[in-house]
């Protein structure tokens, strides 16, 4: 049976049950409605210090879209993790979380519809790769719903026909695939993956990250995914944010370059400011901008070759603050 028929044909049982399949969480609710829809995951002003004082997260502003993996690229001792741990509610943070456009840092962590893949698997040793996968759901639904979703999730992870399996006998990359499942079984509208691929070898991290972007895609699930491998990153992602001293240092586009020395801190720390006043609110988040400017950009180096080569650029904007005083006039 191909991926696809098994899917519709899941797809067909829930519905039966009154209850959307799995895989057809790709629009969100508000979106589904007409309305302009919130980010599914949005930081704003997020800090996380640790009992001891340590504040490893200082200010972390940023928003994940529907359907979108954000990277989170950074050395080790960054913050990373403490940035996912923050969301997920592991750690208490001060500003707030959203989801779906819902203040959440006080929700608890089984409330919060954040799922977690780590280093480490972390199965359980007991129960069967299905048993596994059937973790976090067979409480919600019939026993044929159940088999019906975790045999569509092992499809999807390319782990058909393993429902029995001992999870011992699974090697890295499949007992990793087998983690991913169990976390997507309850669709989860983020998933938060902590270096998934760093304990496996250079080879089969390069498989698995390709596979690991078709796996989120197709699930349509919002992913913030962390790794320090810069290629990692350019695989899984469509938008990387270096992490440096538990702060967002820059935004770099998986199409653009990669400059391997860049990642500490630039100067675009400081951001560039370029005068201009929104013309018009577009549908897809796309404002219209009307600006006069010659601008000068911080570039990786690399790039400095092409000084006065008059080559049209391309500008990502990732962030607009319009001033109070400016959209007054
Ligand atoms: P990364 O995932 O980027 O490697 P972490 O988020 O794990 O970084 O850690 C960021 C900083 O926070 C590090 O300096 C680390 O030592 C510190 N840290 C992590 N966990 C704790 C903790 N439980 N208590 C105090 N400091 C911690
Ligand atoms: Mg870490």
């Amino acid at each position: 049976m191909t991926m696809w028929s098994s899917r519709l044909s899941v797809r067909e049982d829930a519905r039966e049950k009154n209850r959307a399949p799995v895989l057809e969480h790709i629009s969100s609710p508000n979106r589904a409605s007409g309305q302009e829809a919130a980010p599914a995951l949005a930081l704003e002003d997020v800090h996380v210090t640790y009992p001891d004082g340590y504040e490893a997260v200082r200010g972390i502003s940023m928003h994940v879209d529907d359907g979108e993996i954000i990277g989170l690229l950074g050395a080790s001792g960054s913050g990373k993790s403490s940035i996912l741990r923050g969301v997920a509610g592991l750690e208490k943070t001060r500003g707030i979380v959203r989801v779906d456009g819902k203040d959440i840092s006080h929700t608890p962590i089984h409330k919060r519809s954040v799922g977690m893949v780590f280093q480490q698997p972390q199965l359980f040793p007991h129960r069967s790769v299905g048993g596994n996968i059937a973790y976090g759901i067979e409480r919600q639904m019939s026993r044929a719903h159940v088999k019906a979703e975790v045999s569509c999730l092992l499809d999807l992870v390319g782990l058909s026909g393993f429902e029995e399996r001992p999870v011992q006998t699974l090697s890295g990359g499949q007992a990793q695939r087998c983690a991913l499942a169990r976390a997507l079984a309850t669709r989860p509208r983020i998933l938060l993956l902590d270096e998934p691929l760093s304990a496996l070898d250079r080879r089969l991290r390069e498989e698995l990250s390709q596979e690991l972007r078709r796996i989120l895609t197709q699930a349509g699930t919002a992913a913030v995914y962390v790794t320090h491998d810069h290629e990692e990153a350019r695989v899984v992602a469509d938008r990387v944010a270096f992490i440096a001293e538990g702060q967002i240092s820059r935004w770099v586009s998986v199409d653009g370059d990669f400059v391997q020395s860049d990642w500490k801190s630039s100067p675009s720390e400081q951001g560039v400011y370029v005068d201009g006043r929104i013309i018009s609110v577009l549908p897809r988040n796309t404002l219209r901008v009307e600006m006069e400017a010659e601008v000068d950009f911080p570039i990786p180096t690399p790039l400095a070759r092409h000084a006065g080569a008059g080559m049209p650029v391309k500008i990502r904007v990732e962030l607009v603050g319009a001033k109070e005083a400016a959209s007054a006039q």
